[in-house]
C-alpha cells in the first residue's frame, strides 16, 4: 500500500485568497477584465530608502548565509522598536527573523502544541491559524466573532473557549478580516483572564501584522504590554503590511525567553536556513521609523479614504450591510440579502451533500461576482470554516486604487440585481455538482 502524499497533508488547509488566482487566470484567459479585491497587500511599492538598502546590500556582497535566528542589528533594531512601542525590555535574543509573519503561526503549533491540545483563535480570522490546528492534531476552539457585536468579543466569551487543555490562545488586531481592533480596556480583561485561568505555559499568539494601519487616530496596543503577559507572549509583526513589503518574505517573532527563540531558531534552519540578509538589510530601513514615517502616513491616509468611500457605497446596495473597520485594509459585508435576492440558498439547497460540503452560499456568491460580473472577493468560509455554517460575508481588499474599487463596487451592486444571470452562470459553469 505504497501512498504517494503522506496522510498527514489531509489536514493542512490553504489561504484560498492564493488559491483563487486560478479562476482569475480563467477568467482573464477568456478575455474579462477583472477587479482584484481578494488579495491582502498594499497597492503601494515598498518605500525608496528600503529598496536602496537592498541593492546597496547585494552589491556590497551581503549575499551569503547568514545567523538562522537574523542579523544581529536587525534583531537589535526589532527590540528597540517593539520595546518603544509596547512599553517592553526586549533584547535581540528573544527575537527571531522569519520570512514573513506567516511562518511564525506554523512555528508556533509546531512548538507549543501537542495532539488533542486545544488552540483558540478568531473566527472570522487568517485561516492558517484554523490550517495548522488541523495539521498538528489540535482541538479547534474558534472564538466566534459577531456581527451583532461589532465583532469584537468580551473576555467572557474568551474565557468560554477556555479549558485545561487549552495551550495556545490567538489573537489579531488589527484584525483580518474584519478590521476589528481590540481595544485596551478589553485586553486588560483578557490578561486578567489568562493570569486567572491559564497555566503559566499556554502560550498567547499576538498577531500584530496590522500595527501600523489604523485608521481615525485609533492606537495600537499589544497584549503583551501588559502585567504578567510579557513572559506568555509570542509577540508576532512584520515589515509585510505597514511598509508596504508582502513580496520581500520579513517578519519577526518576539518569544518569551531565550530558550524558545532557540526553537524558533531552529526551525528556520529546519527550513529556511535564514532569511536573505539583503533583504534584512531593507528591514533595517523600514524600522527606521523617521524615514519611513511619510510613507506609512500616506498609504494609511488612502486606505482611510477608500474606507469613508466603499463602507456607504456597500451599504447603499439592497441587501448588503457593511461595518466601518478601524484598522487593516479590508471590509467584511454581510451579504445575505444578495443571496436572498439572487436565488443563491435555493441554489445552495439543491446541491448534492458532497458539493455543499466543498462550499457555501458565500462562495457562491463569490464565484458568480468573478465568473459573471469580473470582481474577485473572499468569502466567510476562507477565514475559518468550523462553527462559520449559515454566515453569509464577503471580504473585499481595499489596497485598490479608488477608481478600481469604484469600479468593482459597481459590478457588485449590477451582479445584486442580476438573479437571471446567476440562474445561467449555474447552468452554464457547472461549477457545483447538483444533487
Ligand atoms: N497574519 C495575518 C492576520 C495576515 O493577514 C497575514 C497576511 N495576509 C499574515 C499574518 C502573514 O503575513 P506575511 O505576508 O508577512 O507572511
Amino acid at each position: 500500500m505504497s501512498r504517494l502524499v503522506a496522510s498527514r497533508m489531509e489536514s493542512l488547509g490553504t489561504e484560498n485568497a492564493f488559491r483563487l488566482g486560478a479562476d482569475i487566470q480563467r477568467c482573464v484567459e477568456r478575455g474579462m477584465d477583472v477587479v482584484r479585491l481578494n488579495l491582502g497587500e498594499p497597492d503601494f511599492d515598498s518605500p525608496e530608502h528600503v529598496n536602496r538598502a537592498a541593492i546597496d546590500a547585494i552589491l556590497a556582497g551581503d549575499s551569503h548565509y547568514c545567523d538562522p535566528a537574523g542579523l544581529v542589528e536587525l534583531r537589535e533594531a526589532i527590540a528597540g522598536s517593539v520595546s518603544a512601542t509596547r512599553g517592553l525590555a526586549v533584547g535581540p535574543e528573544r527575537v527571531v527573523v522569519t520570512p514573513g509573519a506567516k511562518p511564525p503561526i506554523g512555528y508556533s503549533f509546531l512548538t507549543y502544541v501537542e495532539p488533542g491540545d486545544e488552540v483558540v483563535y478568531p473566527s472570522p480570522g487568517f485561516p492558517i491559524y484554523e490550517s495548522w490546528a488541523g495539521f498538528v492534531g489540535a482541538r479547534p476552539r474558534p472564538l466566534m466573532l459577531s456581527e451583532e457585536s461589532g465583532f469584537a468579543f468580551t473576555a467572557e466569551d474568551l474565557a468560554g473557549c477556555l479549558s485545561e487543555r487549552t495551550k495556545l490562545v490567538i489573537l489579531c488586531s488589527p484584525s483580518n478580516p474584519t478590521g476589528g481592533v481590540l481595544p485596551e480596556g478589553l485586553l486588560a480583561e483578557v490578561a486578567a483572564v489568562v493570569r486567572e485561568r491559564c497555566h503559566p505555559d499556554v502560550r498567547i499568539y499576538s498577531d500584530e501584522i496590522y500595527e501600523d494601519i489604523l485608521f481615525d487616530g485609533e492606537s495600537h496596543h499589544s497584549i503583551a504590554s501588559l502585567p504578567g503577559m510579557e513572559g506568555r507572549t509570542v509577540l508576532v509583526s512584520g515589515m509585510s503590511k505597514g511598509f508596504a513589503m508582502t513580496g520581500w518574505r520579513l517578519g519577526y517573532a518576539v518569544l518569551p525567553t531565550a530558550e524558545e527563540a532557540l526553537r524558533f531558531r531552529q526551525l528556520n534552519i529546519n527550513t529556511v536556513s535564514c532569511v536573505p540578509p539583503f533583504v534584512q538589510r531593507a528591514g533595517i530601513a523600514a524600522l527606521d521609523r523617521e524615514r519611513s514615517a511619510a510613507a506609512v502616513a500616506t498609504m494609511v491616509a488612502a486606505f482611510q479614504r477608500r474606507r469613508d468611500w466603499v463602507v456607504p457605497a456597500l451599504e447603499a446596495i439592497d441587501g448588503v450591510r457593511c461595518q466601518s473597520p478601524k484598522g487593516a485594509f479590508y471590509v467584511f459585508p454581510n451579504v445575505e440579502g444578495v443571496c436572498r435576492r439572487l436565488g443563491v440558498f435555493e441554489a445552495y439547497a439543491g446541491l448534492a451533500s458532497e458539493a455543499q460540503r466543498r462550499t457555501s452560499p458565500a462562495a457562491m456568491l463569490q464565484m458568480f461576482l468573478l465568473y459573471r460580473h469580473g470582481v474577485a472577493t473572499m468569502d466567510r468560509n476562507s477565514f475559518g470554516k468550523i462553527g462559520a455554517e449559515g454566515q453569509h460575508f464577503l471580504r473585499l481588499s481595499i489596497a485598490a486604487g479608488l477608481e478600481r474599487l469604484k469600479e468593482g463596487v459597481g459590478r457588485i451592486e449590477r451582479a445584486a440585481s442580476d438573479a437571471d444571470g446567476f440562474a445561467a452562470f449555474l447552468d452554464d459553469e457547472r461549477l457545483w455538482e447538483r444533487s
